[in-house]
């Protein structure tokens, strides 16, 4: 079976889309905030588009998806459950609605909070998470609850920790400075704040990330550090509580 390939298409001010191709003519782009950069990046490498795919109906993750559908007659893949909200769809998907893309079986998280229907797609080991999962951050509570976004996050947690995570915005520097001020001891965070800081410093793009860097790294997958829940005083508090107030901070930060 041919191998999965991605290519990082920066958008907007710090979105990413993602051109996706299985190597025997199918491309699909995640997530087209606008149709400009996708159309130059496609045009660079000679490819086709045969699928547009969206996480969620914000017009930051597809706003390209009308022009681009009109320019390639390309399929739109969005959440079912949403397809009030997504411009243009044709395949709406969920995790009772697999999705198969080439020979390539496509996994459909649910993972609500940012938006009640969000999902991410999971292609071989490769998870393309939205505006729930970001490089040491996560999305804001818009259309759900903490207990939500928690659920959610634990269900993208339980991929293996060599899952690719591929999300939807380049908010690792601040993202990691919030991360710093509830865990500044936890060594695994400065070195990979290091790495951070030169990559920005070349302009360069620090995704993709990984599941087990994450774990190690991201406080909204670490209600359960002591350190995090001693900089927050909440040493016996329950992990959702934890969380919570870790998103809370995160909004005024
Ligand atoms: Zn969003
Ligand atoms: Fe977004």
């Amino acid at each position: 079976m041919a191998e999965i390939d991605v290519t990082l298409v920066p958008c907007l001010q710090d979105n990413y889309a993602y051109l996706v191709t299985d190597g025997s003519g199918l491309c699909a782009v995640v997530d087209p905030s606008e149709p400009g950069p996708v159309k130059k990046a496609l045009a660079e490498r000679g490819l086709t588009l045969t699928h547009i795919l969206n996480t969620h109906h914000h017009l930051d993750h597809c706003g390209g998806n009308l022009a681009l559908k009109e320019e390639f007659g390309a399929e739109v893949v969005g959440p079912g459950k949403d397809r009030g909200r997504i411009p243009g769809i044709d395949t709406g998907v969920g995790e009772d609605v697999p999705w198969q893309f080439g020979s390539h079986t496509v996994k459909v998280l649910e993972i609500p909070a940012h938006t009640s229907s969000h999902i991410a797609f999971v292609f071989d080991g490769k998870a393309f998470t939205g505006d729930t999962l970001f490089a040491m951050g996560c999305g804001r509570l818009f259309e759900g609850t903490p207990q939500m976004m928690w659920d959610s996050l634990s269900k993208l947690m339980r991929l293996p920790d060599d899952t690719k995570i591929y999300c939807g915005h380049e908010y690792t520097l601040s993202n990691g400075k919030f991360a710093l001020t509830l865990e500044p001891k936890n060594a695994e965070l400065q070195a990979r704040m290091k790495d951070v800081e030169a990559m920005r410093a070349k302009g360069a793009p620090t995704i993709p990330s990984t599941m087990g860097l994450e774990k190690k790294t991201n406080p909204f997958l670490r209600p359960d550090s002591k350190e995090l829940r001693a900089t927050l005083g909440m040493e016996n508090a329950d992990t959702v509580a934890v969380f919570a107030e870790t998103r809370k901070r995160k909004d005024s930060f």
